[in-house]
């Protein structure tokens, strides 16, 4: 007898090998630190972004956009040459919604995403409870992308976690519990933006998910018919996206491969040879040859590369010491009590160095302009940023009535004189003002 229960192929031992890889990964990450810097840290507070040993200041946001576009463009070219391997293989929401599906199948008895008519209502409390342990532990990890897990951990066991902290963990608990539980592969079908573009990404050549019409219809009773499919039905039931890829390449199918185990086990059975439902290509299943290098395939190679060596090169030319100047806008200048003139500005400065770093601040041209400011040399501890509110005054003789005048703010590393930044700014005397 054909059985619903989930086959044991060659694919779902793969998947689940790929899931626990990938949930390590995902939950690991936040946890691991290279020479005492997270490897990934959204520290949106703290205003620096630690991604992969890189620590990007607001300045640099650029690194940031040319990670996600390198991302994108690797999406789109894996996508390109074996559809959505993504959605299959590596989508946390495909990976966390298979093991909330595998708490279930064990308290439930669920086949596959689907539970059976009736549970008694003491499983299903377990399983919700199951559930909700699972994601507020998920839901920690989430948030310690974006706040240090070991600060939130001490915290916790100290008593002292801040309200918006707890606020953040227990909507994080709540979104896995709700997505990853309750929605799960509704969220492929009805809502990722994924899934919407994808087609675009496709084309004849593409590996998917497919049925092979040819071999499998007509369909029916073994012996009966001439197609090699006897309309069991075990491929649409262990669909989690309730899907009958008998019917062709659709949006909601993920390339989960589910199906594929499901149909082998049954070709199996009836002593048929597999691949009835497999990765083919349109042009595969015509009887043609995949082409694996397409003009598609090669552009988004070529901007991927282009991507890729624009990050490097602006790695290179990167700077360990970062400065932006900006003028006090509330007051143009101020003359003093000596009737010299003075401006007030604010340097943003960034060690983007891993070692502490001590700078001198300067002004130039100095036989002109005089930097008066309460911290210099500035001491600024790895990867840190700084707020220096420095007030420049002119030396007796500069007010000649032209206005404003060119100065440069320099920066240099107090042993290291050579390495140094320099930004312009204008010094405005008060014909200037007017
Ligand atoms: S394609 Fe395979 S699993 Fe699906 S109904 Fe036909 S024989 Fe059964
Ligand atoms: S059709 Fe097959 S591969 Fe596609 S989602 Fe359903 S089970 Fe997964």
């Amino acid at each position: 007898m054909l059985s619903a229960r989930p086959v044991e192929g060659a694919f779902r031992r793969l998947r689940w090998g790929a899931d626990t890889i990938l949930i390590v990964i995902l939950l690991a990450v936040p946890w691991i630190r290279i020479d005492g810097q997270p490897l990934i840290l959204l520290d949106i507070p703290g205003r620096k972004f630690h991604v992969f040993g890189l620590t990007i200041f607001p300045q640099e946001l650029y690194f940031l956009w040319m990670i996600v576009a390198g991302l994108a463009l690797a999406l789109f070219f894996f996508t390109a040459l074996g559809g959505r391997l993504w959605c299959g293989w590596a989508c946390p929401q495909t990976v966390f919604s298979d093991v909330y599906a595998l708490v279930a199948r064990r308290l439930q008895g669920w086949s596959r995403s689907r539970p059976p008519g009736r549970v008694a209502p003491w499983r299903k409390v377990l399983t919700h409870a199951c559930w909700v342990a699972i994601s507020a532990f998920v839901g920690f990890h989430l948030v310690g992308y974006f706040r240090s897990p070991y600060e939130m951990l001490a915290a916790l066991q100290s008593g002292e976690l801040s309200g918006a902290s707890m606020g953040f963990l227990a909507a994080a608990t709540v979104l896995a519990y709700l997505d990853f539980g309750l929605l799960r592969q509704n969220f492929c079908k009805y809502l990722c933006p994924y899934a919407r573009f994808q087609g675009v990404l496709f084309d004849r050549d593409t590996l998917v998910v497919a049925y092979d019409e040819g071999r499998g219809e007509p369909r029916g009773k073994k012996g009966r018919v001439d197609g090699d499919c006897i309309d069991c039905g075990l491929c649409q039931e262990v669909c989690p996206t309730e899907i009958d890829i008998r019917e062709g390449l659709q949006l909601e199918c993920i390339a989960c491969t589910q199906c594929i185990d499901a149909c082998d086990g049954v070709m199996e059975q009836i002593g048929r040879p597999k691949g009835l439902i497999a990765y083919r290509s349109l042009v595969g299943l015509e009887g043609g040859t995949i082409r694996w290098l397409r003009p598609r395939v090669l552009v988004y190679a070529g901007l991927l590369a282009l991507v890729v060596a624009s990050f490097g090169a602006s790695l290179g030319a990167r700077k360990p010491l970062g400065m932006e100047v900006e003028r006090n806008r509330a007051m143009l200048y101020q003359r003093m009590a000596d009737g010299r003139i003075g401006n007030a500005f604010t340097l943003h400065l960034q060690n983007r160095d891993r070692e502490q770093r001590v700078f001198r601040l300067g002004i130039e041209p100095r036989e002109s302009f005089e930097l008066v400011t309460g911290l210099n040399p500035v001491l600024m501890p790895p990867t840190s940023n700084i707020e220096a509110r420095v007030f420049v005054v002119a030396r007796n003789g500069q007010d000649d009535g032209l206005g404003k005048i060119d100065v440069r703010f320099v920066v240099e590393e107090i042993t290291h004189p050579d390495l140094k930044v320099e930004r312009e700014s204008r010094f405005v005397m008060p014909g200037g003002a007017r």
